[in-house]
């Protein structure tokens, strides 16, 4: 099965740097903390790369 990203909502500090990095997964919600909408929507290597981007390493995969 194809691992899921999901972010950590707790720790997340509303930079947007995985939104600018792959917006084909991630977004900013009502209340502008990221969230994946698309789990699929890009590649695990650019969604690796988002993760391993954020300041405070908040986006994890579920498998
Ligand atoms: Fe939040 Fe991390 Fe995305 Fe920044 S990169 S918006 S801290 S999940």
């Amino acid at each position: 099965m194809a691992k899921t990203p999901y972010v950590d909502q707790d720790a997340c500090i509303s930079c947007g740097l995985c939104v600018e990095m792959a917006p084909e997964v991630f977004r900013m919600d009502a209340e502008d903390l990221a969230e994946v909408y698309a789990p699929t929507g890009a590649s695990e290597q650019s969604i690796q790369e988002a993760m391993d981007a954020c300041p405070v390493s908040c986006i994890h995969w579920q498998e």
